[in-house]
């Protein structure tokens, strides 16, 4: 049987003193592969649960060194300018490991379980000072079930304090059987109508719901997070609709509202990927309040930011 040390998954990136992704001071772990399709999303790297390569154009030397690497001849010059072939990359990242600028990056690579453990126990004086620890994101960290748990367990034998943030598309058996293991649960909430929910990220709605619920209604410590999209979930309707939904079925421990930001535009030209929501930008700081306002009327507290 394969031991709990030997069991691997996909991160694309660990990142040391996060102070938004629960309390105190954190290392955030981020997972690859997501079951949903946000339009908003600003991570277009965390999707695909396999490693990509991402290309920064402007960091580019023209040095020509992957284009002499690259065992598929997938990167060609064109008028002086040097292509990647789509159609032809294996995603096999030898040209990542020759670029000096670092202007091709693979993102996404297999970790264990103990180097998981060992960077993330560099900052435990952070942790115990300022009642922080651990935050498994992504991605979807349930997307991969086993690492996870064997991730969480690890970090209770060292008495660490972890968080799962998660938009909740898992199967209940998975949800119920992590649920002892993290202290802290960050649930994203972002539409109440089916309908609507899967034109925006691609899936149903009522599984997450449900998954919300069973979390709120068996005592787990839950922080809502529910990112505001102007034009997408931010009319008086759609935020009553989430406000009554959360009273009705136990309140969290507290309700963040997120704002909608375009920082990660960018990265959807770096990975030649399509990017929905252009031209939308973040919403006013008035309508913002009033969102808040607005939701004070169910839960208690709302909190506008991570
Ligand atoms: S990832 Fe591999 S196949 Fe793709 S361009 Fe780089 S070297 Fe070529
Ligand atoms: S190796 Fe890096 S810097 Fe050189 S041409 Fe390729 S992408 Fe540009």
């Amino acid at each position: 049987m394969k031991q709990a040390q030997e069991i691997t998954g996909t991160l694309f990136n660990i990142m040391r003193f996060a102070l938004h992704d629960g309390p105190g001071i954190r290392t955030t772990v981020f997972f690859k592969g997501c079951p949903l399709r946000c339009s908003w999303c600003h991570n277009p790297e965390s999707l695909a649960p396999q490693p990509q390569i991402l290309f920064q154009g402007e960091r580019c030397l023209a040095c020509g060194q992957c284009a002499t690497v690259c065992p598929h001849g997938a990167i060609v010059l064109v008028n002086g300018v040097l292509i990647t072939r789509r159609d032809l990359c294996a995603q096999c990242g030898a040209c990542t490991l020759v670029c000096p600028a670092e202007a091709r990056v693979r993102m996404g690579a297999a970790w264990g379980v103990a180097a998981v453990m060992a960077e993330v126990l560099k900052d435990r004086p952070f942790y115990e000072q300022s009642g922080g620890g651990i935050t498994f994101s992504g991605g979807e960290p349930l997307q991969q079930p086993r690492f996870l748990e064997e991730l969480l367990r690890a970090c209770r034998r060292q008495g660490l304090h972890t968080a799962v943030d998660t938009c909740g598309h898992a199967p209940r058996a998975v949800v119920k059987r992590l649920a002892p293991w993290s202290d802290l649960w960050l649930f994203d909430l972002k539409i109440l109508d089916a309908k609507k929910h899967r034109h925006y990220t691609g899936r149903d709605n009522r599984l997450i719901l449900a998954n919300l619920r069973y979390l709120l209604q068996s005592g787990q410590r839950v922080r809502v997070r529910l990112p505001l999209i102007p034009g997408v979930n931010d009319t008086a309707q759609e935020i009553d609709a989430i406000g009554a939904f959360l009273a009705a079925s136990a309140p969290p421990e507290a309700l963040h509202v997120l704002p909608y930001h375009n920082a990660g535009v960018e990265k959807y030209h770096r990975l030649h990927q399509h990017y929905q929501l252009s031209g939308s930008q973040p919403p006013a700081a008035a309508h913002i309040a009033e969102v808040v306002g607005r939701l004070q009327n169910y839960i208690d507290p709302v909190i506008s930011g991570g």
